[in-house]
């Protein structure tokens, strides 16, 4: 089995949010409100059960998104607003891949010409 290149897989990731370049940030926040697997959770009391132990709780985390249909857009604003300062888990990625993402998302953007550049 071939290993997977670090930089393949983080530009693979990227280029899945090019669809969402001139996608408003509203627009982006309402399907990560209405559709966010973790905000269906809290309303109907399902609440996960945090442990306190950062490796346990990014793990379920990553469970979580996993399975949510927002994922990517929800990738895409953590990328918007918080950039390399993200902290926790965004779009099934631990803060450390969202870190690592984020100058390649940016690259592209800005290769791309994109009327926002995506960055503020
Ligand atoms: S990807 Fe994760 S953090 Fe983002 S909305 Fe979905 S469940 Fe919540």
């Amino acid at each position: 089995m071939n290993a997977v290149d670090p930089d393949d897989f983080f530009e693979e990731i990227a280029a899945s949010l090019d669809r969402f370049e001139h996608v408003p940030d509203d627009v982006l926040w309402e399907i990560v409100t209405r559709d966010g697997s973790c905000l269906w959770l809290y309303r109907l009391g399902l609440e996960p059960v945090w442990t306190g132990d950062v490796v346990t709780d990014r793990e379920l985390a990553a469970r979580i998104c996993a399975g949510c249909s927002a994922r990517l857009a929800c990738l895409e604003l953590e990328l918007r607003t918080s950039g390399d300062q993200t902290l926790g888990v965004w779009g099934a990625l631990p803060a450390e891949d969202v870190r690592a993402v984020f100058p390649v998302w940016l690259g592209r953007r800005r290769r791309r010409g994109g009327e926002r550049g995506g960055w503020r």
